[in-house]
């Protein structure tokens, strides 16, 4: 089993892996990355106490782009001649209604995306073999 990139940002189920944000129990705003401590950020609310949330592994592609430079550091860095430009992609969680950012799977351009489509979220390795979730147009 691989390590994840950011051990606690997601669950490891390769079928069905899910983003772990957090979910203020007094106005039940969703949060990613997590909130850990500290007050909601929901001006009306006073929560200051977060529960771990399992969120949507679907949502609607939001927005996107083609990265064609390297994500900084903690990211591992490939060598400038092997790195492949590759989309990013804002997509709505279909119950959260939050924007979660993320790569497109490889081989998926932003040629291919179209703003309103259904993705969902998988899991795949990075340069240096550790998970990360990366975003997937659904058929
Ligand atoms: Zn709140």
């Amino acid at each position: 089993m691989s390590e994840p990139f950011l051990p606690g940002w997601f669950t490891l189920d390769d079928k069905a892996p899910q983003l772990l944000g957090s979910r203020c129990t007094s106005c039940g705003t969703y949060y990613f990355p997590k909130l850990a401590a500290g007050f909601c950020r929901n001006p009306d609310c006073n929560g200051e106490v977060f529960e771990e949330a399992p969120l949507s592994r679907r949502g609607r592609l939001w927005s996107f782009t083609n990265a064609a430079y390297q994500p900084p550091e903690p990211y591992p860095q490939v060598e400038k001649d092997r790195f492949q430009p590759f989309a990013i992609a804002a997509v709505e969680l279909e119950q959260e209604k939050m924007i979660v950012l993320g790569q497109v799977v490889a081989g998926t351009g932003v040629e291919s995306l179209k703003a309103g489509m259904a993705m969902e979220l998988v899991l795949e390795p990075l340069s240096d073999g550790k998970l990360v979730w990366k975003w997937k147009p659904t058929k």
